[in-house]
This record gives structure tokens, C-alpha cells and sequence, in this order.
């Protein structure tokens, strides 16, 4: 058993080859990424030093479409958690149903370290890098962690620049399509944003019905309050759930009587600090909470939580203190292979992350199949596919659960292989 995610995901994958009696050289295909490449990226600093950082892609499987997946900036972004997130990328794209492989790429970099034009000069650097596998109908990433709709318009404006110069044949809007998460005025999709976190509320939704849990005011505890930790705690509490805890990197709180996601971002972006900002209602007031661990979010007696900020945060040491019945991935790869099995034996229901979080990459498609057939959809157009959509998958790994009795998670891989498998001519 290893917290190695690439070797993980390789474990897994063999388990439900076989119960899927999946062709040896498919398997082998989906063992292996398609290509992996490092690249090597030197930038002068605003004092004038020079430094080399190092940046990853990695083309898992394009069977069923372009390879589809986001860019990470983080300190520990390394080739076996790009290939592993790739592999899942190949994964949820199938689950979700769209015509679209799995990629994914990232920077060894603690971008907060970086000024706005250093960051800027590192991801053009990185764009010309990866510019002969990039392209509409090729290779499109898109956001992950620490990487902004902004950052997504430097390569979009990168990449048009220089398939100009090459007097590429694509239209304005095909180039667009080379990446998706871009702001509107770069061709990005209305909703796109909040698609990954109300995606994910969407599949919880449809869980909680087949379920048939009715309970109400669940208490919620969301580890991370990024991207998509904000956006699942601003639809869970619109919705009448409970929101007692969210975190970030550096701590986290708990606010017994419910937290205001909105109040709460607009307080840390003020004052720099989750822990003055216990807010209730409209008011923030430190009366109102408690400052906790990130540790001890993840152990809150709380109906439902939601880790949705790294790998690898519910492992074998602390699986046993987890006490929520309903585990909502929206991380990739936040349980461990050894945890996940202390959660089924202790009757947790852990709803994957390559189900739970893959309204993000669905939006992604329809913001590239916007792109490639020049039209826009309103923001209520995209947010009723994704429910649709979400709920059509959901309901799919809910049927396959049932009609093959493992873990909800080997469930979505079930329905995963099968759909590259009848795509595959192998
Ligand atoms: P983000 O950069 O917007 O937010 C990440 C959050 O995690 C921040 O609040 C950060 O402070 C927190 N964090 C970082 N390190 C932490 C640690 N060690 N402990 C606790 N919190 C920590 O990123 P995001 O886009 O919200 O992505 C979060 C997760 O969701 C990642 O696993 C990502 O791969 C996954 N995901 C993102 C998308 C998307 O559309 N953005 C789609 C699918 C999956």
C-alpha cells in the first residue's frame, strides 16, 4: 500500500480491469501515459537573478477525445501526482461522459512567492514550452490549483500569438478553444467558475435522493476554501445545509451555528486570515467561532465532509477518527488506498472525486465546444446541463454500485472503463 498517488491509481485500476475482463492491451495503454514530458523553465527575477523552475505534462489517454486537464502551480507538484492527477483526468472524463482523454500539467513553484509579472513571464515561458503538443483538437488544460482564469488568458493570449506567426488556418475562436477556465472577454464560459463546486453539489443531491437520506440541516465541513471549497460551501449553505468549518493552508475555522461562505471570503480577502472571520449571518465577530487545524476540520462530527483541497489528507493514521458518514470529493485523491478501506469497514460512503468533481472539466467542454461552434450559452443554459449531466452520472455509478456491490468509487471506475473500452477499437 503506498500514499504514492501514480502507484495508486495503478492499483486500482488493475483491480477493476479485471472485473471488467478489460483486454490486456487496453489495460497496458491505460497503465501507461500516452507521453510525458518535463520541461526546463529559467526566468529573470524582478531583482535581476536569474531562476530555473521546473514544469510537467503529462498525456494520459486520448481514446475518447483531446487530452483534457488542468495546470498546478504548487511547491509539490512532481511527475507522480501529474501523472496520477492525468490518469484521473482520463477517468472523470469518461464517468461524465464527454468526448474528451486526460491530461494534466503543472509547475514546481510557490507562486505567492512570485510578482504578478514574474508569474506572468514563467507561464508564457511555459506555453512556448508546450506549444507543439497544445492546440484545440490536441491538448487543452484548464485551472487547478493556484491557477486563475488570469493565468489561463496569458496562455490563450501566448498561443494565439504564435500560431499567428505560423499563419495557423484556425479561426479566433478555434484558438480559444486551446484552453478553457479563460475570462469572458478571452472566450471563457459563463458558469465556468462555479461549475466544479456546483457540480459537485449536484451529485451530492442526487446521492443523498438514492440514498434516501432526507435529513435536514446537515452540518458540512469543507476542507480548503479555494476554488471549489468556496463554491460547494456557497451552494451547500444557499441550500439550508450547515456549514461549520472550512480551512485553508494555513488554519481552519468552526462556526457551530453555520458559516456565510460569502462574508467569510470577502473578510479573508480583507484581512488576510480565516480566523478573523467567523461570520454568521452578516456579521463577522470573533464571538462567533473557534480557530481549528486542518487536522481537526477533518475530524468534526459532521454529517457530510468535504475535502477539497489536496491528495492524500485522509490517510491510514486518521481514517479511524473520520465521522462523517458522507465523504464528498471534491480533491483529487484526498483518500488513501488504506483509508478508503477503514472508511468502507466502518460504513462511510466515500462519493469519488472522479464523479464529484467533474462538473468543473464537463463546463470545460462545453466552454471548448463553444469555442470550436462559435456560440454562447447563458449562464442558466450551462448550469441546466450540468445538472443534468451531473445527475445523469451520479445516478449511472449509484445503478453500478448496486448491480456489482463494491465501493461507490470502484463503481465510477466500472463505468469509466466500460465507456473507453466501447470507444477503444481494441
Ligand atoms: P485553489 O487554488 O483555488 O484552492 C485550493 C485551496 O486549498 C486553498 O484554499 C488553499 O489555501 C487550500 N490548501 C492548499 N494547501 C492546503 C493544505 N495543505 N491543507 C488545507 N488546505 C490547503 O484550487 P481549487 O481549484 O479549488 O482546487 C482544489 C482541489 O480541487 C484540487 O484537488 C483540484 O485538483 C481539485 N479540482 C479542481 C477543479 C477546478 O475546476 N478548479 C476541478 C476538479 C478538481
Amino acid at each position: 500500500m503506498t500514499n504514492n498517488p501514480w502507484l495508486r491509481t495503478q492499483t486500482q485500476l488493475k483491480k477493476i480491469a479485471n472485473k471488467v475482463n478489460l483486454p490486456p492491451l487496453l489495460l497496458s495503454r491505460l497503465l501507461n501515459p500516452d507521453r510525458i514530458i518535463t520541461v526546463s523553465l529559467p526566468i529573470t527575477l524582478d531583482d535581476g537573478q536569474v531562476k530555473t523552475f521546473t514544469g510537467y505534462r503529462v498525456e494520459h489517454n486520448n481514446i475518447l477525445g483531446p487530452y483534457k486537464g488542468g495546470l498546478r502551480y504548487h511547491p509539490h507538484v512532481n511527475m507522480d501526482e501529474v501523472q496520477a492527477l492525468a490518469f484521473w483526468m482520463t477517468m472523470k472524463c469518461a464517468v461524465v461522459n464527454i468526448p474528451m482523454g486526460g491530461g494534466k500539467g503543472g509547475i514546481t513553484v510557490e507562486p505567492k512567492l512570485l510578482s504578478k509579472k514574474e508569474l506572468q513571464t514563467l507561464t508564457t515561458l511555459f506555453t512556448d514550452r508546450l506549444l507543439p503538443i497544445l492546440g484545440p483538437t490536441k491538448a487543452v488544460p484548464a485551472p487547478d490549483v493556484n491557477t486563475t482564469p488570469e493565468i489561463m488568458s496569458w496562455i490563450v493570449d501566448e498561443y494565439q500569438k504564435k500560431e499567428r506567426e505560423n499563419k495557423s488556418s484556425l479561426t479566433k475562436n478555434e484558438m480559444q478553444a486551446v484552453i478553457t477556465g479563460k475570462p469572458l472577454t478571452h472566450g471563457g464560459s459563463e458558469g465556468r467558475t462555479e461549475a466544479t463546486g456546483l457540480g459537485g453539489y449536484f451529485t451530492l443531491m442526487t446521492a443523498l435522493k438514492t440514498l434516501g437520506i432526507q435529513k435536514k440541516n446537515m452540518t458540512v465541513a469543507v476542507q480548503g476554501f479555494g476554488n471549489v471549497g468556496y463554491h460547494i460551501a456557497l451552494f451547500l449553505s444557499q441550500k439550508g445545509f450547515r456549514v461549520v468549518a472550512v480551512s485553508d493552508s494555513k488554519e481552519g475555522i468552526y462556526v457551530a451555528d453555520g458559516l456565510n461562505p460569502e462574508k467569510t471570503a470577502a473578510c479573508k480577502q480583507k484581512t488576510g486570515m480565516l480566523s478573523h472571520c467567523f461570520c454568521v449571518g452578516d456579521v463577522c465577530n470573533l464571538q462567533n467561532g473557534k480557530r481549528i487545524s486542518n487536522e481537526e476540520l477533518l475530524e468534526l462530527p459532521v454529517d457530510i465532509l468535504v475535502p477539497a483541497a489536496l491528495e492524500n489528507v485522509i490517510v491510514a493514521e486518521n481514517a479511524d477518527r473520520i465521522k462523517a458518514k458522507i465523504i464528498l470529493e471534491m480533491a483529487n485523491g484526498p483518500i488513501t488506498e488504506e483509508a478508503d478501506e477503514i472508511l468502507s469497514k466502518k460504513g462511510a460512503i466515500v462519493i469519488p472525486d472522479i464523479l464529484a468533481n467533474s462538473g468543473g472539466v464537463y463546463v470545460s467542454y462545453l466552454e471548448w465546444y463553444q469555442n470550436m461552434k462559435n456560440l454562447r450559452f447563458t449562464k442558466t443554459q450551462v448550469f441546466d446541463k450540468l445538472k443534468l449531466q451531473m445527475e445523469k452520472a451520479t445516478k449511472e455509478v449509484f445503478e453500478t454500485q448496486k448491480e456489482y456491490k463494491m465501493t461507490h468509487r470502484d463503481s465510477a471506475y466500472i463505468v469509466a472503463l466500460k465507456r473507453i473500452q466501447k470507444s477503444s477499437k481494441i
